[in-house]
């Protein structure tokens, strides 16, 4: 089972790169990754969260099915945005409410290597944003104010014995 890496490791903070051609190791590593994500009791995941610097991610949301995004672009976002609580399987015990758009427009390929374009809204739509952060170093808790940032990051190390 990968491990899922945790806020505090740099791998995080860095941008992840474009995905090889699809073959037989990177299917090993999308299966791999849902083993992790489901082990965690999650709704998405990025590469990078099992170490690997690919900008892929994966997200299988209540009600959908399972989704493999390889090598995405947001290219459009609604001008409406909403708020609502996340948390991340790379910063355990932490959640926060985070203003995202309410609906994205996302292209990439899927893991059978065709490219594809979805509409997403609602939690979904929430997930892909969260997970295209990833793949730009971003966490959800560097969306916050510093202020509400060094807060929640302070109960975070606080709750992780550091
Ligand atoms: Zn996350």
């Amino acid at each position: 089972m990968l491990e899922i890496v945790t806020m505090g490791n740099e791998i995080l903070k860095r941008h992840s790169a474009l995905a090889p051609e699809f073959d037989n190791g990177m299917k090993y590593l999308i299966k791999e990754m849902f083993d992790a994500m489901y082990a965690g009791k999650g709704i998405g995941l990025a590469a990078v969260q099992v170490g690997k610097l690919y900008r892929i991610f994966i997200t299988h949301v209540s009600g959908d099915k399972q989704r493999v995004f390889i090598n995405p672009d947001i290219i459009e976002t609604s001008v409406e945005q909403d708020k609502n609580e996340e948390g991340c399987l790379s910063v355990p015990g932490i959640n926060a409410d985070i203003i995202r758009s309410e609906e994205v427009t996302i292209q990439a390929w899927s893991n059978n290597g065709k490219p594809f374009s979805l509409d997403a809204g609602g939690l979904l739509g929430r997930v892909i944003q969260h997970e295209l952060d990833h793949l730009n170093g971003i966490l959800f808790v560097d969306r916050l104010s510093q202020k509400k940032k060094e807060r929640l990051i302070k109960l975070y190390e606080r709750q992780n014995g550091e």
